[in-house]
């Protein structure tokens, strides 16, 4: 898949799009979901352009990486998710269910998040 720079994200990050801003840092943005599936949920997005996961994991740099895991752990101590715990989902593609194609970890939680998959 490539990556389509009109994408709704994209413009998120371009400011051209509001959000509900939760986390910032030179690589990585964070905002609360606009349609939330529990009381806590927040996607986590790099900067740069990557569709999804392994685009992600493939092609960004090594700072690239280690900011976005650092936020995460920064977003789930901020979101009060560590001590009853979260679920971190990476939809990817078609099959994956993904719809916005710019990578995005979702994390949820403030209830218990039931079977992993339906
Ligand atoms: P996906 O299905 O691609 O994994 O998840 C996309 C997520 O983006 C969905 O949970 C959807 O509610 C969220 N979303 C879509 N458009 C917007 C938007 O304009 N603003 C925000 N904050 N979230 C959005």
């Amino acid at each position: 898949m490539t990556y389509d720079p009109n994408n709704i994200f994209a413009k998120i990050l371009k400011g051209d799009i509001p959000c509900n801003k939760a986390y910032e840092d030179e690589h990585v943005f964070a905002f609360h979901d606009i349609a939330p599936q529990a009381p806590v949920h927040v996607l986590v997005i790099p900067k740069g352009q990557y569709v999804d996961l392994s685009d992600f994991s493939k092609n960004a740099s090594e700072q690239e990486i280690m900011a976005f895991h650092r936020a995460v752990a920064h977003l789930t101590t901020e979101l009060g998710l560590n001590n009853n715990g979260y679920r971190a989902i990476a939809n990817s593609g078609s099959n994956g269910g993904q719809e916005v194609p710019h990578y995005h970890l979702h994390l949820l939680g403030g209830r218990p998040m039931g079977v992993m998959v339906s």
